[in-house]
């Protein structure tokens, strides 16, 4: 073991959607310490989810210290700590007044769908259909000026504060630096391209804000007068500041990447052509194409992977909305069981799905469809369909949705993928990687250690000073103990059962009408 004073860790940020979590990793991608919580989940009126800032940070907080406590038992000096990093849920949205540093409302978390009616009112305006080529995403709920948009109509704090000029607006990256830096004292008010590319104002080929997407939403509120972060780099010495209060005082934050795109960096994707898919509460498939975007023909957004030094590298992604929170869906609101591993066990308890699918589209159906108006349904159900059935359906889901985003990123790019590398909790369970794997026909890949995430935040953190160097100093990074899915089923009966989810996804359609 090196001496104490050798020993380099770079500390993570993980802000996911169910739960916060610190991890600290040493120099060989190991989590020496980590500490979670979760914090409330807020559904005011169906289709509407928030979340409370304030309870953000405070989450934060408490696993810094939380996990500090383990690194310090464990003989670690808290010096040896050299960068932080961040990275977030992302989309979701915050909007505080520059003056005091309050939110004016809750966080409208990504996968809320009031803003549905507006996703509409903007489509039919002139030009929504040349946006996506600027920025990578289409018009839906999901990208945050819809909810921006929302919350200036709709919330009177939030627009006398717009009125006022004093109106913030960030993601949970921004909201984060901002508040873990101290607020309007020191206004640190930053966000990076991964981030800030999933706004719809960010031009993804400029890294910039774009005129034409400000203006394209300006109708009725001039979105010049409010105040946006900044862009800077995924990996930055200076621009995200530093702590302000706590064990971690005065150290600094110099890495921040989306959620996902962290997942990718985490896997090591550096390469055009890798992709990695992460099972959390939603899922999210992102394909490395390279130095320039590829804009989606076929349903999957255009995003930027990272950003660490000036040469920005893209990935044409899949969003899926409801993987893990299907599970959680089947716990909570069903009663089906107390932990996710039993909806494995249950959905172990029957050879196959029974002819049921499930199409949990419960806030909409993301990629490749995009119908924000479908709704969760549930086809062929008989006398026969058990709790274990609607558990292997609700798994299966995620699995055919993620064989759709694959062929359509077969179509945008020209290329199939050789493997998929996974990660995120649902992937915990073999039957849903397994079944993965049989529809997609090719291998998948589940590293060991599965805190890709923040490990992706770790190594922007780590680029940023230094700790690491290039991409060939990590690639022995989170190599050992990894499993491998291979596909077994029959490609004819696995072509079958995709056919059958294909036409349940027809009929999710329409239930606004
Ligand atoms: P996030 O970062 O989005 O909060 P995680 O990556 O922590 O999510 O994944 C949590 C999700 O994974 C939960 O919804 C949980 O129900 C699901 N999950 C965890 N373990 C299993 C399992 N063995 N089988 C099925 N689902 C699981």
């Amino acid at each position: 073991r090196m001496a104490a004073s050798e020993e380099v860790f770079v500390g993570s940020i993980d802000q996911g959607t169910t739960s916060s979590r610190f991890l600290i990793f040493d120099k060989t991608g190991e989590p020496v310490a980590l500490h979670q919580e979760e914090f409330s989940q807020i559904y005011p009126h169906p289709g509407w989810h928030e979340h409370d800032p304030h309870e953000i940070v405070q989450s934060v907080q408490n696993c810094i210290e939380g996990a500090l406590k383990i690194f310090e038992k464990d003989g670690h000096s808290k010096d040896s700590i050299k960068a932080i990093g961040i990275t977030n849920q992302r989309e979701t949205t915050v909007c505080w007044d520059v003056k005091t540093g309050e939110p004016l409302y809750n966080a409208i978390v990504w996968t809320d769908t009031r803003t549905a009616a507006l996703a509409r009112e903007l489509k039919a305006r002139p030009g929504s259909d040349k946006l996506q080529d600027v920025c990578g995403l289409p018009i839906s709920t999901y990208p945050s000026v819809t909810k921006l948009l929302w919350l200036l109509r709709n919330e009177e704090k939030v627009r006398s504060a717009y009125e006022a000029g004093n109106l913030a607006f960030g993601t949970i990256d921004a909201w984060l630096i901002y508040k873990l830096n101290g607020g309007p004292e020191k206004n640190v008010f930053v966000s990076d391209p991964t981030n800030a590319s999933r706004t719809m104002f960010m031009d993804i080929h400029t890294l910039k804000y774009s005129d034409q997407m400000i203006d394209f939403f300006s109708y009725e509120f001039d979105l010049r007068k409010v105040h946006m972060p900044e862009i800077v780099r995924s990996a930055d010495p200076k621009s995200f500041g530093q702590i302000s209060s706590g064990s971690l005082q005065n150290f600094p934050l110099t890495g921040c990447l989306g959620d996902q795109s962290a997942a990718l960096v985490g896997q090591k994707s550096f390469q055009p052509g890798e992709a990695k898919n992460t099972y959390g509460t939603g899922c999210f498939l992102l394909y490395n194409v390279g130095d320039k975007p590829v804009i989606s023909t076929h349903g999957l957004l255009a995003t930027v992977a990272y950003d660490f030094d000036g040469k920005p590298v893209y990935a044409l992604e899949g969003s899926i909305a409801v993987a893990g929170s299907g599970v959680k869906f089947l716990m909570h609101n069903m009663g089906f069981s107390y932990a996710s591993h039993k909806i494995t066990e249950l959905a172990e308890t029957v050879p196959d799905n029974g002819g049921l699918v499930f199409v949990t589209a419960f806030s909409g159906l993301f990629a490749p469809y995009w119908i924000d108006d479908a709704h969760g349904t549930m086809f062929g159900i008989t006398q026969h369909t058990e709790r274990g059935h609607i558990a292997r359906a609700t798994l299966e889901a995620v699995c055919f949705q993620t064989k759709a985003i694959l062929d359509a990123m077969e179509k945008d790019s020209g290329h199939k993928l050789s493997e998929l590398k996974v990660d995120g909790g649902m992937s915990n369970s073999a039957l849903c990687m397994q079944t993965q794997a049989d529809l997609v026909s090719i291998p998948i890949v589940r590293p060991q250690m599965r805190e890709t995430t923040a490990l992706g935040a770790a190594i922007a953190a780590g680029f940023a000073v230094d700790v690491w160097k290039s991409f060939d100093e990590l690639r022995e990074v989170n190599t050992a103990g990894q499993t491998t899915f291979a596909p077994k089923m029959d490609p004819k009966a696995s072509e079958k059962m995709f056919k059958r989810w294909e036409r349940a996804v027809t009929m999710c359609k329409g239930w606004l009408a």
